[in-house]
């Protein structure tokens, strides 16, 4: 689960984090009204589940109120990548003399958290990793020992840091690793921490990921996540208990089992398709299950077809048979389907199929070849 700008920050402040003063609003009236509170000028942040908000034009400073009432009222009329923006978090300008990264994030190849610091903040970690890997300091965290002081200030040296500054980044480096451990994150991370004109240490920028499966343990947590901020298929699928990642490729991918699922999306791209989701409808999925997902599949415009592949043991093949009939009687649609169904039951349920007009295949090789074929001949969709 993904957590806005302003939440982050919350957590991050309650374990000693500076960050800015300010306040969240949903209409330029409360926008203007914090910033005449705050008294000084502010920056007006749109608060959307996705980064680059800077170059999209969703980050302006405003010297008075007026001013921040009017870049308001233009940032909550925005979309930024596909997203509506319905709230703004108005806060103090910063004076910025540099800006730094720091995060903390789970290793799973070093199978703990690693602190990440790097002198080149403000900018994505990933384009720093690929030009300067060099200028991106990693320290591995032992889970037991917790973050130790010495690691800390080795990153601080390691990324050029003022000696006067190293006690505040301890603070701000502990901090952030015990808002990471405590609330289950798999991500904790200020992009920029920023050095101000006056020699102090401020997160103005915030980002948290939480582990979905820990989340009943911070009831107080979950009640953060913003529903009609997320991608309205992920949220859809998680009300079925199944397991939906919107990809950007034109291959609907309908799979019982997540192991399944992957073998099946590298079958696509090896045959020069690209996958649209990962989905992984589990085992014993009834008619009413894979309907819904297949409704879900078909909500992504960029589909161009749709590969069911689905292994029979406790699903029974003519059971998801039935599932994608019963689907497409519901859903109007002229997106080819490719299946392949193997297991429990496979000849009743390739019987059924064969009745609708849908592609079968006999092994995943052919039918991940045919989904490529009928992708890349299916036109705009209506
Ligand atoms: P992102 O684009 O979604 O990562 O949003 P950020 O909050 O990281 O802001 C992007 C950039 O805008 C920062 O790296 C800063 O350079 C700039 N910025 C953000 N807040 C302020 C501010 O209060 N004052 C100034 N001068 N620049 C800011
Ligand atoms: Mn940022």
């Amino acid at each position: 689960m993904k957590l806005q700008e302003y939440q982050s920050k919350r957590i991050f402040a309650q374990y000693g984090v500076p960050v800015p003063e300010g306040g969240i609003a949903t209409t330029p009236q409360e926008a203007r009204e914090i910033a005449r509170r705050l008294g000084k000028p502010v920056v007006v942040k749109a608060q959307v589940l996705v980064g680059g908000r800077g170059k999209a034009g969703g980050i302006k400073l405003a010297e008075t109120p007026e001013e921040a009432e009017a870049v308001a009222a233009q940032i909550l009329a925005m979309n930024i990548k596909g997203l509506p923006v319905r709230s703004v978090l108005v806060e103090e300008a910063s004076d910025i003399a540099s800006e730094i990264y720091l995060s903390v994030v789970i290793d799973r190849a070093a199978k703990r958290p690693v602190m990440m610091a790097s002198s080149e903040g403000g900018v994505e970690i990933e384009e720093v990793a690929r030009r300067t890997p060099e200028k991106i300091i990693k320290l591995a965290i032992d889970p037991f020992l917790g973050l130790q002081d010495y690691q800390v200030r080795e990153a601080a040296y390691g990324i050029g840091l003022g000696s006067d500054l190293v006690r505040g980044f301890l603070k701000v480096a502990k901090g952030l690793h015990t808002a990471f451990t405590k609330s289950d994150a798999s991500l904790a991370e200020i992009n920029p921490l920023v050095v101000t004109a006056g020699r102090t240490l401020l997160a103005v920028d915030a980002k948290m990921l939480l582990d979905d499966n820990a989340l009943f343990r911070h009831p107080e947590l979950a009640e953060m996540r913003s529903l009609e901020e997320e991608m309205p298929a992920e949220r859809k699928a998680r009300g079925y208990g199944m397991s939906y990642v919107q990809l950007d490729g034109t291959i609907g991918c309908m799979v019982n089992g997540a192991g399944l699922a992957m073998a099946t999306m590298d079958l696509t791209k090896l045959y020069g398709g690209a996958p649209a989701n990962f989905l992984d409808i589990g085992g014993g999925a009834k008619a009413d299950k894979v309907a819904a997902a297949l409704r879900l599949i078909l909500l992504d415009e960029n589909v161009k077809a749709v590969l069911f592949n689905i292994f029979g043991g406790i699903t029974r093949c003519d059971e998801v048979a039935r599932g994608i009939l019963t689907a497409l009687e519901e859903v109007e649609t002229d997106v080819p389907m490719v299946a392949r169904l193997v297991g429990t039951n496979e000849e009743e349920g390739r019987a059924i199929l064969a009745e609708a007009k849908m592609i079968t295949a006999a092994t995943l090789e052919e039918a991940a070849q045919k989904a490529v074929a009928a992708a890349s001949t299916c036109g705009e969709r209506t």
